[in-house]
């Protein structure tokens, strides 16, 4: 990262460097102090919880690395405070905290060989077949499910990967301090 930094690789807008930061017991209490680091060095900081994919599917495996929806709240809060006091425009709460929101929820499909459609990400979400009984074209499975107007990452909602009261407790924070940051937001 150094050396992208050194090369001028931060510089410019649209940012091109990115930092993936999964949120785990081990690092937690240096996720914020990452957080403002890399907003200061202009790269754009991804902040999230486990998706349920892969070997994270399995509850037993992230709850052996995963902290308390309190703690994730609490991080929730103290980066999008961090945000409005350094005016960065309030999108609505994003599973990426502090970030952009999740526009792919309800429209980007997982498709597998066997013709079943599932939601992102993974085979957690079946919504649809296109073979077999009951099944219909794509189409009509995308156009049949209800589309994401929150934003926030169902899958990870659904998988307690996110404190489902996250939304409306941010919120309340940033509606009681930060009402301008958030005026016009739906
Ligand atoms: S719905 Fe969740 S897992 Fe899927 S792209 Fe959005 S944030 Fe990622």
């Amino acid at each position: 990262m150094n050396r992208l930094v050194e090369v001028g690789l931060n510089k410019g807008n649209p940012k091109r460097l990115g930092a993936d930061i999964l949120v785990l017991k081990d690092n937690y209490e240096e996720v914020f102090d990452m957080y403002v680091h890399f907003r200061e060095l202009n790269i754009y900081p991804m902040v999230c919880t486990f998706i349920p994919c892969g070997r994270t599917s399995i509850e037993r495996q992230r709850k052996r690395f995963d902290v308390t929806d309190e703690m994730k709240i609490a991080l929730w809060n103290k980066i999008y405070e961090w945000n409005a006091e350094h005016g960065i425009r309030f999108e609505g709460v994003s599973p990426f905290a502090g970030g952009h929101v999740c526009t792919q929820l309800r429209y980007a499909l997982y498709i597998s060989i066997r013709g079943q459609v599932y939601g992102c990400p993974g085979e957690l979400f079946h919504i649809g077949a296109m073979v077999g009984k009951g099944k219909r074209t794509l189409k009509d499975i995308w156009e049949g499910v209800s589309k994401n107007r929150k934003y926030l990452c169902e899958p990870r909602i659904k998988s307690i990967s996110l404190p489902k009261e996250l939304e409306t407790k941010v919120l309340e924070v940033m509606k009681e301090k930060y009402s301008g940051a958030i005026e016009g937001d739906e």
